[in-house]
C-alpha cells in the first residue's frame, strides 16, 4: 500500500537543520568532542522544591485520573496570582487563564480556533516554527513579517499590505524574541493594540523568556498595557523560567473569548495536564526570586564570555538584554548553514542555521547559552585557532 501524506504535511515549511543534525550525529559516532550550543533547552535541573511537589502529589491517587479540561482550579489560581505579583495584571481565572501542554501546543492549535482556509495569519520571520505550521495545519496563509535588525527586529506594521491586514485574523509576535534575543517596549505594544483593534486581528503574543532577561531589563508582558485584554491572549511557559523543558506545562492568558475558543479545540484533542505536574506548576510559581536571580545571573555570565571572548576575535555581536540566545551576524560570503557547517567540521561547534527559522534568518547563527561557561571559553579558544 502506498501512504501518502495530508497536503497540510507536505505544506510546511522545509526543515532546513537536518543537514547539521546529520553532521553532529556523524561526528557524535566518531566518538569527537561535540560542544552543542544548537538547542534552547536549560542544563540546570528543575528546582528541588518542585520535584518534591510533584512525589507528593504524584502518590495520591485521586491525581490519577483524567485531568479537568481547564485545569484545576488551584493551578488557574496560583497563574493569576503570578500575574497579579509580576506583572499587575488581574486575570480572573475562571475565564481568563487557560492551562497548557507546554506553551508549544496552545500556540500550534490556536489557529485552528481562528483561521478558516485561507485566512491570513501574521507572522515574524525569522520565528519559533509553530507560529507557521499551526497556522499551515488550519489552513491558513502566513504572510511574513520580516525582523530586521535596522527595526530592531520588530516587524513594520505600516507596511503591511491593506488587501492582506484585511483578511488577517491573527498575529504572533514574541518579545523577548527567539531567535534574535531583541527586546521591545511599551510603545511598540501600543502600535500593536491600536492596529488589532483597526483591523480586528487577533494578537498572540509568546511570552516564553519573559523571566529570562539581564541588567534589570525587565520585560513587559503584552496584557499590561491598557486594551491588551480586548484584542489577545499571552502564551507562558513554565520550561524556561523553572527549567521544566520536559514537564509539558504552560498556560495562555488574556482576552476570555479567546481563551475561550482555545480551550474547545484543546477539549477535543487532549485531555488535560497530568494533575500532579499541575501541583508541582503551583509550586513553580512560587518559587522565590533567588531562583531566577541565580538562573539569569548564570546565563549573564556565560553571555560575557561567549560574546566578550568573539569580539576580541573582531566578531560583532550585540549582547542579547534577555533569552538565553545569541544572535549572530555570518561573515560577507557565507550563508548561515554554510557558516554554520563549517564551525563543526573545523571546531566541534554545532550552532543553529538562522534560515531555518525563516528566510529573513539568513546571514545569522544563533548559539544558546545552554552549556557551562568552561565549555564556552573552550568554544571561543576552538574559534580562535581559526583566525590563525
Ligand atoms: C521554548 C519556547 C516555547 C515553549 O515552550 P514549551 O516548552 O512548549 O512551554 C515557546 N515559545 C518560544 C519562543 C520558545 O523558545
Amino acid at each position: 500500500m502506498k501512504i501518502e501524506t495530508s497536503q497540510r504535511l507536505k505544506s510546511l515549511p522545509p526543515y532546513l537543520f537536518a543537514e547539521i543534525d546529520k553532521i553532529k550525529k556523524d561526528a557524535i559516532l566518531k566518538g569527537r568532542d561535540i560542544i552543542d550550543l544548537g538547542v534552547g533547552d536549560p542544563d540546570t535541573p528543575t528546582p528541588m522544591h518542585i520535584i518534591e511537589s510533584l512525589y507528593e502529589s504524584a502518590q495520591d491517587p485521586s491525581n490519577h485520573k483524567y485531568a479537568l479540561n481547564y485545569g484545576i482550579p488551584q493551578f488557574r489560581k496560583a497563574i493569576a496570582d503570578w500575574y497579579l505579583t509580576r506583572f499587575s495584571v488581574t486575570l480572573d481565572p475562571d475565564t481568563e487563564v487557560l492551562p497548557l501542554i507546554g506553551s508549544k501546543e496552545g500556540i500550534a492549535h490556536t489557529p485552528l480556533a481562528f483561521i478558516n482556509p485561507g485566512d491570513v495569519a501574521l507572522i515574524p520571520d525569522p520565528c519559533y516554527p509553530p507560529y507557521k505550521s499551526g497556522t499551515i495545519f488550519a489552513g491558513g496563509i502566513c504572510h511574513i513579517m520580516p525582523l530586521l535588525e535596522s527595526n530592531d527586529f520588530l516587524p513594520d506594521l505600516d507596511i503591511i499590505d491593506a488587501q492582506v491586514a484585511k483578511r488577517a485574523k491573527i498575529i504572533f509576535l514574541n518579545y523577548p524574541n527567539n531567535p534574535t534575543s531583541a527586546t521591545c517596549e511599551r510603545e511598540f505594544f501600543e502600535k500593536v493594540i491600536e492596529y488589532a483593534k483597526e483591523h480586528n486581528i487577533i494578537v498572540c503574543h509568546d511570552a516564553a523568556y519573559s523571566e529570562i532577561y539581564f541588567d534589570n531589563n525587565r520585560p513587559l508582558s503584552f496584557l499590561e498595557i491598557p486594551g491588551a485584554k480586548e484584542v489577545g491572549v499571552e502564551f507562558h511557559s513554565l520550561s524556561k523560567t523553572y527549567n521544566m523543558t520536559g514537564w509539558r506545562i504552560g498556560f495562555a492568558t488574556g482576552n476570555k473569548d479567546v481563551i475561550n475558543a482555545l480551550a474547545q479545540v484543546k477539549s477535543n484533542i487532549d485531555s488535560g495536564i497530568f494533575q500532579a505536574v499541575q501541583f508541582a506548576g503551583i509550586m513553580a510559581l512560587k518559587t522565590d526570586d533567588s531562583h531566577l536571580n541565580e538562573l539569569n545571573d548564570l546565563y549573564k555570565s556565560r553571555r560575557d564570555v561567549l560574546v566578550d571572548g568573539l569580539n576580541k576575535l573582531g566578531w560583532k555581536i550585540k549582547k542579547p538584554k534577555a533569552t538565553f540566545y545569541v544572535w549572530i551576524p555570518v561573515p560577507a560570503g557565507s550563508t548561515s548553514t554554510e557558516f554554520a557547517r563549517m564551525l563543526l567540521k573545523e571546531c566541534d561547534i554545532v550552532a543553529t542555521p538562522g534560515v531555518g527559522f525563516g528566510p529573513n534568518g539568513e546571514g545569522y547563527i544563533r548559539m544558546a547559552l545552554t552549556v557551562s561557561e568552561e565549555r564556552l571559553k573552550e568554544a571561543v579558544d576552538r574559534i580562535k585557532k581559526l583566525h590563525k
